[in-house]
């Protein structure tokens, strides 16, 4: 089966909700066991909330989530037009943050990365980040 689907919307925190939730709707026709889907809600979770907070602390920009199911891969893409990532090798770093005041404890990218199959992310400076996250998916019980 193939499918795509794209939503733009704004980085404002009730979209984290909005945004877990879309995916799973996507996922829903997969028949997706509770385990799958709980990791990659978990995981979009994690990259929209990043999106929020780092990549426009002091703005509201656009976030874009495109989601496409091909092959048994589902492919997700969480992009930002924020202010980017110095060493995305640092960020990567369990408990690497640059918001510990505001109780952050480092850990986002490594959950993504442990919950999905594939995980990337590529960032530049001012121009902002986009986060892809792959999970396998059994298309007739994922
Ligand atoms: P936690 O996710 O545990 O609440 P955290 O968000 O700081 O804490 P990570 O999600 O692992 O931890 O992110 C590590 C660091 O990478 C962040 O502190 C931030 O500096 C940077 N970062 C992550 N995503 C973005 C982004 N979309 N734009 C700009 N910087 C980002
Ligand atoms: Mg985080």
């Amino acid at each position: 089966m193939f499918n795509k689907a794209t939503i733009t919307f704004l980085s404002i925190s009730q979209n984290e909700a909005f945004a877990r939730n879309a995916v799973a709707s996507f996922m829903l026709p997969l028949n997706p066991t509770l385990s799958v889907l709980s990791d990659v809600k978990t995981a979009v979770s994690e990259a929209v909330t990043n999106a929020i907070v780092h990549g426009y602390p002091d703005s509201v920009g656009d976030i874009e989530l495109t989601i496409i199911l091909s092959d048994g891969k589902l492919h997700i893409e969480i992009k930002d037009y924020g202010v980017g990532i110095e060493s995305v090798d640092d960020a990567l770093e369990p408990f690497y943050t640059t918001k510990a005041e505001n109780e952050r404890s480092g850990m986002g990218f490594t959950v993504m990365k442990s919950f999905m199959d594939e995980f990337s992310v590529s960032s530049r400076l001012n121009e902002g980040t986009t986060v892809t996250l792959i999970k396998y998916v059994n298309e007739n019980n994922a």
